[in-house]
């Protein structure tokens, strides 16, 4: 019943949404006693970073479960945590939990099928790319359900696309034009490539939109319930059993839900993945921070990529950065830039704070602007785990990985919702890969529903 520090609580399902309500524990706290020495505390205690004065400055909306859906300081630090641990660990981290477990016969006939109260064709867990790929499979008169232990919503901070990547969300029939319209809140060209001393390539229509994750969502998210989809949200995946003729999933909150096929899109980090790749270190992982900020006067064009530096020190570590830098939707004046680096995971390697702290100083430099002069909106970081082994390979009978889980993201443009598009008529189309896989189940399977 709980995530994180609050306590979920069960709500009646309202037009297809299982909700779990936040309600704020019970805190205990200890009376304090007034310490006598204030001022020699006060000495003693560490100067917060620019980077924390900057983000504890900066009123943030709630988080969302996506990549880079966190804004906040202390969302920073949790990262950086993980980030270290990643950097700390052997070859191998600790032994990962073990979430998919095979059940030899049929589910059918198992103690754990009188308590399954719902059951699905699909069940999609993870719902920021999920519901791109739940609502193709419902529109295809799939019975299909979505498990998100957050609320499903997209973030605020724009991706960026090419046309021709977005209107495979019209070809797969999930959107229609006039949906793409009202979710592209900023176009640009021309767009660069550069590296300093090398030369550059300008082009035209690459990367060049801005969609709001938050409008494409609950747009996605209407048409996937006007289907008959059913949401789950606030529900966290806690085990997986594959049986010969059903793939049943356990929540944290106690359901349990069948299906015959589950999709993995729990993204970078998910349970099953990590499970899979048995607790293996990554074999490099790209490190990005960045921010959305006001008061760029110059801000018609993008940086896809660019590099303006060699390698450099940062601590005992050598990195090589490189930028992106685009307009944002939210205003004339506004404009993202990423400062990116490529290290592998290593007890040196720097934190994103420390790479933050680099980005205040070099940002203004590549971007010929005074940092006095602008209102920093919004600061932005994330990590990208790859391996060499990728796209992921299916690893159990009835669940298949889909977006950043499978590993076919691309960490040169962090284009993982890019890269769903790309895949998805392959995916969802009638000789495709999803349509094969369900054909399999579908037809040597009983309907458990
Ligand atoms: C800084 C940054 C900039 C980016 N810019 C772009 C861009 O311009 N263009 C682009 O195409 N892409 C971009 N990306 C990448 C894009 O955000 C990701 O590829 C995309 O969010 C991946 O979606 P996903 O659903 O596969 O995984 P995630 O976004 O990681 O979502 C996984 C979902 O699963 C849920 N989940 C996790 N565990 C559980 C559990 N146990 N039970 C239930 N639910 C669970 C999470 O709450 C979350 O909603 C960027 C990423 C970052 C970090």
């Amino acid at each position: 019943m709980f995530s994180g520090t609050t306590m979920m609580v069960p709500l009646r399902p309202c037009n297809g949404v299982s909700q779990y309500l936040s309600k704020s524990p019970m805190v205990h706290t200890k009376r304090q006693t007034t310490p006598r020495n204030v001022c020699m505390k006060a000495q003693t205690q560490a100067v917060p970073s620019r980077t924390q004065r900057i983000m504890e400055s900066i009123s943030v909306g709630g988080e969302v479960g996506g990549a880079g859906g966190a804004y906040s300081y202390s969302a920073l630090k949790r990262l950086d945590k993980t980030w270290s641990s990643i950097c700390s660990a052997q070859t191998v981290q600790q032994e990962p939990q073990q979430v998919v477990s095979d059940f030899p016969g049929v589910f059918s006939r198992s103690a754990l099928a009188e308590k399954a109260v719902h059951k699905f064709d699909v069940i999609v867990c993870g719902g920021t790319l999920g519901i791109f790929i739940a609502t193709a499979l419902s529109a295809k008169g799939l019975k299909v359900s979505v498990v998100e232990r957050n609320l499903l919503k997209g973030r605020e901070q724009e991706w960026n696309i090419s046309r021709k990547e977005l209107m495979e969300l019209v070809e797969a029939g999930i959107l229609n034009e006039n949906d793409i319209e009202d979710a592209t809140v900023v176009s640009f060209n021309p767009n660069r490539c550069g590296f300093e001393k090398k030369g550059e390539i300008w082009v035209e229509d690459i990367l060049n939109l801005g969609v709001l994750p938050v409008k494409l969502i609950e747009i996605v998210k209407k048409r996937f319930l006007a289907l008959g989809g059913v949401i789950f949200e606030g529900c966290s995946v806690s085990g997986i059993s594959i049986y010969d003729d059903a793939a049943v999933l356990q929540l944290a909150e106690g359901n349990i839900l069948s299906s015959r096929l589950i999709i993995d899109a729990m993204g970078n980090f998910s349970p099953v993945v990590k499970q899979i790749r048995g607790g293996r270190k990554p074999d490099g992982v790209c490190l990005v921070v960045g921010s959305c900020a006001r008061g760029f006067e110059d801000n018609s064009t993008s940086d896809v990529i660019y590099s303006s530096s060699s390698v450099k020190k940062v601590g005992n570590a050598e990195v090589q950065y490189f930028w992106e830098a685009f307009p944002a939707g939210s205003g004339p004046l506004d404009r993202t830039t990423y400062m990116f680096t490529y290290v592998n995971p290593q007890p040196d390697s720097p934190k994103l704070e420390e790479l933050l702290e680099n980005y205040w100083d070099l940002m203004p430099e590549y971007q010929g602007v005074s940092i006095d002069n602008l209102e920093i909106l919004r600061v932005i970081y994330g990590i990208f785990p790859t391996y060499c082994e990728s796209p992921l390979p299916a690893a159990f009978n009835r669940v298949l990985q889909v977006g950043d889980a499978s590993g076919i993201q691309s960490p040169v443009s962090f284009g993982g919702f890019g890269s769903l598009t790309r895949h998805l008529g392959r995916l969802s189309n009638e000789q495709g890969f999803m349509k094969q896989s369900m054909e399999i189940f579908l037809t040597h399977t009983a309907c458990p529903c």
